[in-house]
C-alpha cells in the first residue's frame, strides 16, 4: 500500500530533490566553517549563506541581508525575540490560536513581571461576514483585528501574531494587525511557522519588526534551521539572549552590536543553511502563489469530500477564510488518538492527532482536551491522496 503523507504543518516531506544534493555538496565538498578561515572553501560557504539570507529578504521583503538571522528554529526566534525584548513592566498582546512556541516564553515572562493579554475572539460572525462553518452550524473562531485597539495599554509594547493557525488551518490578517501596530507605535512580531513559503509576507507592508521563520515546514528546507528577520528600528530593543564568539571583533569580549554576529554566536548550522538554500530557490522558482493555490485548494477538496459525512466535523473552516493545507477533523464518538493510529496501521496515513502544542487554540475551537485528527497538506500531495484520506475516514466512521 502506497504510504500516504499528511503531516506537512509537522515538517514537511518529502523535500524537493535539491535540498539533500545541496547538503551533500556542502558537507563532501566545502566543509568549511564561515567567518573564521580565510581560504576559498570558506569564502564558498560564505557565498552561499549570503545568497540564502538575499533570498529570504526577498521572499520577505525585509529590510536588508544583515537584518536576517540565522538560529536553529522558530523556537528559539520566538524566545530570542520576546524574551530580549519584553522587560519587567512591558505588556504584549497575543493574537488568536498561538502555539506553544509563543505561549510558554510569554508564561516564563509574566513570572519575571511582564503582562500578557490575549486578544478576545467571538464565536460568531458579524453581519456581512461569512458564517458557515463546514460538517457544523457552531463553532468558528472569529478575530476582528479592530478588537485588540481596547487591550492597548500605556506600557504595551507589541502584539504577538500567528499568521496561519497549525491547528484550524486559518490564515489571519496580518496587514490589518501590522497596520495596527503601525498606528499605535508598537511592534510587531509574527510567527509565520505555517506560512512561510504559502502566503504573501511583506514586512514593509505587513509593518512587522520581528518576522519568526522556521525552515522545515513551507520553506522547504531540513530541520534545525530557521531565523527571524528585525526592522531596523527593533535591533537596539532587542537584547542578545545568548552569546558567544562570532569571528568578527575577536580582540573584544562584549557582543558585537552589528547585525548579523550581535544575534548569531557560535558555528551555524552550514549544512542546514544549503538545504534551506535548495528549498528557497525551489520557491522562488515555483512560484509562491502556485504553492499557496495548490495547497488551499487540496486541503478544499478534503473538506468538500466530508461536507456531506454526517459525524465528522471539520473545525474552524468558515467558508471564504482564506487557509493553508490543514485542516482539523473531530469524529463522533471516536477518539481522536484511534483514528489516527487505524489511519496508519490500516490505510498508511500519517497525521498528527492531540493539541499540536497549541492548548489554548483548541480551547477557542472547542476540541480541548483530546483535541482532532489534523490533516496537513503540502505542495507534493496530490488530489488522490486527498481522495484517499476522504474516503478511509468515510470507512472509519462506519465501523
Ligand atoms: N509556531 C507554529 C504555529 C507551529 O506550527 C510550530 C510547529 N508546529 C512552531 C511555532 C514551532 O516550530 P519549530 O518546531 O520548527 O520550532
Amino acid at each position: 500500500m502506497k504510504s500516504i503523507y499528511l503531516d506537512n504543518a509537522a515538517t514537511s516531506f518529502p523535500k524537493p530533490p535539491a535540498v539533500a544534493e545541496k547538503m551533500v555538496e556542502y558537507i563532501t565538498h566545502i566543509g568549511s566553517n564561515v567567518n573564521r578561515g580565510s581560504y576559498e572553501s570558506a569564502y564558498e560557504a560564505e557565498e552561499t549563506v549570503f545568497e540564502t539570507r538575499t533570498l529570504l529578504k526577498e521572499l520577505f521583503n525585509g529590510p536588508d541581508e544583515k537584518n536576517v538571522i540565522f538560529t536553529s528554529g522558530i523556537t528559539l526566534s520566538l524566545n530570542m525575540v520576546l524574551k530580549g525584548l519584553l522587560k519587567k513592566g512591558d505588556h504584549a498582546i497575543v493574537c488568536p490560536l498561538p502555539h506553544n512556541a509563543v505561549m510558554r516564553p510569554l508564561r516564563q515572562l509574566e513570572k519575571d513581571g511582564v503582562e500578557v493579554s490575549m486578544a478576545e475572539l467571538s464565536d460568531s460572525a458579524d453581519e456581512g461576514e461569512p458564517k458557515e462553518v463546514v460538517g457544523s452550524s457552531e463553532n468558528g473562531v472569529f478575530f476582528k483585528p479592530s478588537s485588540l485597539e481596547k487591550l492597548i495599554r500605556n506600557n504595551t509594547k507589541a502584539i504577538v501574531m500567528t499568521h496561519g493557525s497549525n491547528v484550524s488551518g486559518k490564515v489571519f490578517p496580518i496587514t490589518e494587525v501590522g497596520e495596527l501596530c503601525r498606528k499605535h507605535g508598537l511592534f510587531f512580531i509574527v510567527d509565520s511557522a505555517q506560512t512561510a513559503g504559502v502566503c504573501e509576507i511583506d514586512m514593509k507592508r505587513d509593518h512587522i519588526d520581528a518576522l519568526c521563520f522556521t525552515g522545515h515546514k513551507g520553506l522547504m528546507g531540513p530541520q534545525g534551521i530557521g531565523g527571524f528577520i528585525l526592522s531596523d528600528p527593533i535591533v537596539s530593543e532587542i537584547s542578545p539572549l545568548i552569546s558567544g564568539g562570532t569571528g568578527s571583533i575577536s580582540h573584544l569580549e562584549d557582543v558585537p552590536d552589528f547585525l548579523p554576529d550581535r544575534f548569531e554566536p557560535g558555528t551555524p548550522n552550514l549544512p542546514g543553511i544549503f538545504g534551506l538554500w535548495a528549498g528557497l530557490t525551489f520557491i522562488k522558482e515555483t512560484g509562491i502563489a502556485v504553492i499557496r493555490e495548490k495547497e488551499e485548494r487540496l486541503a478544499r477538496l478534503f473538506t468538500s469530500q466530508l461536507e456531506t459525512v454526517g459525524g465528522l466535523k471539520v473545525i474552524g473552516h468558515e467558508e471564504n477564510y482564506p487557509y493553508t493545507g490543514v485542516v482539523s477533523v473531530v469524529i463522533k464518538d471516536h477518539d481522536p488518538a484511534e483514528v489516527s493510529a487505524k489511519l496508519e496501521s490500516e490505510y498508511c496515513i500519517k497525521t498528527r492527532v492531540g493539541l499540536h502544542c497549541s492548548p489554548s487554540a483548541h480551547k477557542a475551537l472547542g476540541t480541548y482536551p483530546l483535541g482532532t485528527v489534523r490533516f496537513s497538506f503540502g505542495f507534493f500531495n496530490t488530489e488522490e491522496d486527498v481522495i484517499c484520506a476522504a474516503e478511509a475516514l468515510k470507512e472509519i466512521l462506519q465501523d
